[in-house]
């Protein structure tokens, strides 16, 4: 019983304590900024699947990997207390000024976004194309809540203050680490619904990869500009909307969206962003209106290429390129900030 208690006293305050104690003055400074999700979700019991995203607030989600203390001086802010799937426009610029913010005013060496799995891919695009620094921004979550057995969150979290605090990590833009890789924003999405690997970059792999404490990275995308989108004085975004492609698809969807006035549709269609001739007329009538028309893809990888089976210019619509549906909102509707010239934002789709 005595060496029960002496271990349990051991685990509990000696441990963590040696390892926050490896932080030195010249251990990076490592800003955590929580928004929620599965990684801070709670359920009633270890072994079922139902739970609440975004109740563990960021205090005790940096209690429970006294770890982290060893890559970094480490704090926490709480951004946001959500769901992913309720993740808005207002919060991704909250963010992102937030982490400009951080490194204009030199507060930290490098950020840890913690975010639900459901919509990491866009934010993290969005801080790709928005936040202006060389520093890390390391987007991380979890498929299980952390009050399941097994659950990844811990994990995750110690790898991604690690791929931080890395100085290899420097210059790659906004980086995804989960489930020991390492995804380009750019390229990242979510696969399935449930399975821990649910993170893949269908084109072209992971950058890096995390294993035994140890940051190694393989690749990196030129997809990375030095200009970035300035949203310094916004406060929301041109509206953009998706529809999506399907055998006899009616063009109803379509005509609704133009009624409710936005300023981009984002068309996901069948292979290279085709659609059928009720659904490319209404686009067609988008476009005529002056709504920026993007032709993406259902298909979950490769490139829509332009004037392929479709005549992009006579219809006046732009192509995502490799960008899926929802990546190509998040640059349309920032390219629609500065822009509403169709070559233009042609280009942003090839460069960015
Ligand atoms: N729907 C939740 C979210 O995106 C759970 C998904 C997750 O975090 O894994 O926040």
């Amino acid at each position: 019983m005595k060496k029960i208690i002496l271990f349990v006293m051991i685990s509990v305050f000696v441990l963590p304590l040696q390892a926050q104690s490896k932080a030195t003055n010249t251990s990076p400074r490592i800003i955590i900024l929580a928004t929620g999700g599965t990684i801070a979700g709670s359920g009633e019991s270890a072994t079922k699947a139902a739970y609440t995203a975004g109740k563990v607030p960021i205090d005790d989600l940096l209690n429970a990997v006294p770890q982290i203390h060893a890559y970094g001086k480490i704090s926490g802010e709480q951004i946001a207390q959500i769901g992913s799937q309720d993740m808005n426009i207002v919060t991704w610029l909250k963010l992102s000024k937030r982490i400009n913010e951080i490194f204009k005013n030199n507060e930290a060496d490098a950020i840890v976004v913690t975010h639900g799995t459901d919509t990491q891919e866009e934010t993290a695009y969005f801080l790709d194309l928005t936040v202006v620094s060389d520093k890390p921004v390391v987007l991380v979550g979890a498929m299980r809540p952390s009050t399941a057995m097994s659950q990844d969150g811990n994990r995750n979290l110690l790898d991604a203050v690690m791929v931080a605090a890395s100085p290899k990590s420097q210059g790659k833009g906004v980086i995804v680490a989960m489930d020991e890789k390492i995804y380009d924003a750019r390229d990242v999405t979510k696969t399935s619904t449930t399975n821990l690997e649910t993170f893949q970059s269908r084109n072209f792999g992971p950058i890096g990869l995390i294993y035994d404490g140890k940051v190694n990275y393989y690749y990196q995308s030129v997809r990375n500009p030095s200009k970035k989108f300035d949203i310094t004085k916004l406060s929301s975004l041109p509206q953009v909307e998706i529809v999506y492609g399907y055998a006899d698809a009616s063009p109803n969807p379509v005509y609704c969206m133009i009624n409710s006035g936005p300023k981009g549709i984002v068309y996901a269609g069948m292979g290279n962003g085709n659609f059928g001739e009720p659904v490319g007329k209404a686009l067609a009538e988008a476009a005529k209106k002056g709504i920026l028309v993007c032709r993406s893809g259902r298909a979950g990888s490769g490139r829509i290429t332009l004037e392929n089976e479709v005549k992009d210019a006579e219809l006046g619509f732009v192509v995502a390129d490799d960008l899926n549906p929802q990546k190509a909102r998040v640059l349309l509707m920032l390219s629609l900030t500065e822009t509403s010239d169709r070559t233009k934002i042609q280009e942003n789709f090839f460069e960015y």
